[in-house]
């Protein structure tokens, strides 16, 4: 609801009579003031001058700061805005914590020079820009699920993390998603345990997606989970026998680009000589196969070469 414009204009011309007032009365008195009462005066002053910024629009006077910051963004869209000019608008100091909810709730994209992108963009800390009119409403819609599983599942932040995962089994999950799902600063440790320890087929780019970037991770599938021997190997040998495979079945030459509805394998790790006949869980005893050579391999339908790594 928008304030009718009579009475708009007159609550501007208040507030304007009564910044002006007291800063009138700062002027006569400002020498004879201790540092208290001068601090105090311009308290009162700020109030006045504050309410400018909320009534700076009549449209949006009436609305939330979190709105107001919304119309702000979108009618600079693409602009470089500084957080000065929020802080006037929203007419609040918490106003970054409104910012960061238009960017997470709603999924709008407003870049800022911290972390991600912003830097490239030659923003600063202090600068701000919604890249896109429209809120990307999959990433708002991710947040309210990330939010679901932090609300209701029980357990520590891998729990919370296997759950996200599984909302999502194919698709790119990020960094921030699994940062803020979790709420541990060492979420990275918990994933690669997730694969490690708990068998899940979670690819990065290290790990079978070379297409993916630092910071993605995708479950590949809920099915298929490591047999328990093949989970004591090591993340460092894991991640070298990737790249010593080349991220493809040493059997058939599959590889993630290959991937299809209809046939959709993963990759996985196999010893060439078992771990219960005392093959070790060492670079030159484990290799990559696709899941479906896998599985020939251990119905001995297929056989491994004994020099398949000469
Ligand atoms: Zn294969
Ligand atoms: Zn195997």
């Amino acid at each position: 609801m928008t304030l009718e414009k009579a009475s708009y204009e007159q609550q501007v011309e208040n507030l304007i009579a009564e910044a002006e007032a007291l800063l009138s009365s700062y002027k006569q008195q400002w020498k004879g003031l201790s540092w208290r009462e001068k601090v105090l005066l311009l308290v009162d002053l700020n109030i006045p001058i504050s309410d400018l910024g909320v009534y700076s629009n009549y449209r949006v006077a009436n609305l939330a700061a979190r709105e107001r910051l919304r119309l702000y963004f979108i009618e600079h869209v693409g602009e470089i805005i500084h957080k000065e000019e929020l802080r006037v608008v929203s007419g609040i100091s918490e106003f970054g914590r409104r910012v960061r909810e238009l960017r997470v709730e709603d999924g709008y994209k407003i870049i800022t020079g911290v972390g991600d992108s912003g830097e490239f963009l030659g923003l600063t800390p202090e600068e701000y820009k919604l890249l896109d009119k429209e809120p990307d409403l999959n990433a708002a819609h991710r947040w309210h699920i990330a939010n679901r599983i932090k609300r209701e599942t029980k357990g520590g932040s891998q729990a919370k993390i296997l759950c996200f995962l599984k909302e999502f089994v194919g698709k790119v999950v990020t960094n921030d998603e699994l940062y803020n799902v979790s709420g541990a600063k060492e979420f990275g440790r918990r994933v690669r345990e997730l694969r490690t320890e708990e068998g899940y087929a979670i690819s990065t780019k290290f790990t079978g997606r070379p297409d993916l970037r630092v910071g993605e991770y995708v479950l590949e599938s809920l099915n298929r989970v490591a047999d328990p021997h093949d989970r004591k190997i090591p993340y460092e040998v894991q991640k070298q026998v990737y790249e010593r495979d080349n991220n493809t079945c040493r059997l058939c030459g599959w590889n993630h680009h290959k991937w299809t509805k209809q046939d959709p394998r993963i990759l996985e790790l196999h010893h060439i000589r078992e771990h219960a006949k005392g093959g070790q869980n060492s670079l030159d005893n484990v290799i990559l196969l696709c899941s479906k050579c896998h599985d020939k391999v251990h119905a001995k339908k297929l056989s491994v070469p004994d020099n398949i790594l000469d």
